[in-house]
């Protein structure tokens, strides 16, 4: 009797232990907003199922956390294979309904595989929203993916936090695994080859290490910057990195930075990682921005009117991901709510994220950036210097200052070695004159603000 009470709960117990595990992973706030909402209802031919309130709901959990909640129930029951959300109205629906949603394909050979593990099925080619900022990067992806050959050995992608790096390795990982699923193909992030290489050091198998990297057909290295002064880890990439350059392998590395601008990368490194295409992803425009809050919202099928559409390529400009994470709130209260958002209503619900794009910046942040940027020295934002390489970047981030903080004239005259106020409102109206014809000089400020204000 015991027993058989243990075994009608198991599952139940499992669930209960996943959600606590779930909550800490993904926060209160994403936790209430979706799984919440998730009932577990039974294990059925080694599937699990759930019900949630709508389809939307269904299609949004399975796509954004059914593997992950897959892979936990695992860690518990191996026997599990897969994993369905149902509509709650339609209990008696089996797997011939149209609500029903199967994973089989992307996951089933996750134990052959440990490293596809990794790769996130959002994230594909087909749901890449192309721009001018990230065009060169996604074409090159493309190539890879789809040559047989190697066209460029490494490509190397660089770009800001959020801006698609990760979404366009994975994309090559699936479309490259779809056009030949027996190659040998290894994703992860420089972090993950550190604790795997350490690892291996420490149990004494850098052996076997060396071989599972070498044996690949495609490696791919996610956020490299972070292998940055960890010598050791340094050291045995650049071999795995050789190794494969030497028998044409494929690789693909991300970082934040372009390789020249990778400061306290190994020399000789550094010049291998420029060897063979280098791309870049820039901050978004407005335009891709419009364009990926419609194509999102439209694969979720949640209506958004036009001007609250507008108003978050407008306001929510930093990244991608925080352009998502805004959808993803609007899209719950609608699923909730039922009934469209309007402008009010979208200020309201994403209030703290509003706030965090329209950080202010410091005139010390401020007078960094533009220096960086024009590649003079800070210490010329206060000098007296007056040669045109050094004045202009003054002037502009005299402007960059009126515009971004609310420091008065006078206080900005003082923190830029003490000039008068007079010639700061000079600057300004300097500045303001040259952009309306020199369009290098407007998209420069245009990237200085919005890196400041990230
Ligand atoms: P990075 O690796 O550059 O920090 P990610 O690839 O993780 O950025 O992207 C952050 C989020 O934004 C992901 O959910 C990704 O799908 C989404 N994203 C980024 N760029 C695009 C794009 N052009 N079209 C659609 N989604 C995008
Ligand atoms: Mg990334």
């Amino acid at each position: 009797m015991e027993e058989l009470k243990k075994n009608i709960n198991s599952d139940e117990i499992i669930w209960s232990s996943i959600k606590i595990q779930l909550k800490d992973i993904y926060g209160e706030s994403e936790y209430s907003n979706w799984l919440k909402l998730l009932t577990f209802n039974k294990i059925d031919k080694n599937i699990i199922i759930f019900y949630a309130p709508t389809k939307f709901m269904c299609d949004w959990i399975l796509s954004h956390y059914g593997k992950k909640i897959l892979s936990l129930w695992r860690e518990r029951s191996k026997s599990v294979k897969d994993i369905s959300i149902f509509v709650y109205n339609d209990k008696e629906t089996d797997k011939k309904n149209k609500n029903y949603k199967s994973f089989e394909n992307t996951i089933s050979n996750t134990e052959k595989d440990e490293f596809e593990n990794n790769l996130d099925p959002r994230f594909t080619f087909k749901d890449f929203v192309v721009g001018k900022s990230n065009e060169l990067a996604f074409s090159a992806c493309r190539r890879v993916a789809d040559s047989e050959d190697v066209p460029f050995n490494p490509l190397f992608l660089y770009g800001g936090v959020g801006l698609g790096k990760t979404h366009l390795m994975h994309a090559i990982a699936w479309q490259k695994r779809k056009l030949n699923p027996r190659l040998k193909i290894m994703y992860l992030s420089a972090e993950k080859f550190m604790y795997e290489f350490i690892k291996a050091l420490r149990l004494k198998n850098t052996v076997a290490f060396k071989e599972q990297f070498r044996s690949v057909n495609l490696l791919m290295i996610d956020d490299v910057q972070f292998i940055i002064g960890k010598e050791s880890t340094q050291e045995e990439f650049f071999h795995t990195f050789n190794a494969l350059a030497d028998q044409n392998r494929q690789m693909v590395i991300s970082a934040d930075k372009s390789p020249s601008d990778l400061e306290g990368l190994e020399e000789r490194l550094r010049s291998r990682l420029g060897w063979g295409l280098v791309a870049d992803i820039h901050p978004t425009t407005y335009e891709l921005r419009l364009s990926i809050i419609e194509a999102k919202i439209e694969k979720y099928n949640i209506g958004l009117p036009k001007d609250v559409m507008e108003f978050l390529a407008h306001k929510i400009t930093t990244s991608v991901r925080e352009l998502e994470g805004a959808l993803t709130r609007l899209a719950a209260h609608v699923t909730l709510v039922g009934r469209s958002v309007d402008l009010e209503i979208a200020e309201d619900l994403l209030q703290d994220l509003l706030r965090a794009s329209d950080r202010r910046a410091t005139i010390d942040q401020i007078q960094k950036k533009v220096a960086e940027h024009f590649n003079v020295k800070i210490s010329d934002m206060h000098s007296s210097r007056r040669s045109r390489t050094v004045a202009r970047p003054r002037q502009i981030a005299m402007f960059l200052a009126k515009n971004l903080t609310t420091r008065s004239l006078p206080e900005i005259g003082r923190k830029f070695g003490g000039r008068d106020h007079t010639t700061v409102i000079h600057a300004i109206k300097k500045i303001k004159e040259l952009v309306k014809n020199d369009s290098s000089l407007s998209e420069d400020i245009e990237i200085l603000t919005r890196s400041l204000q990230s």
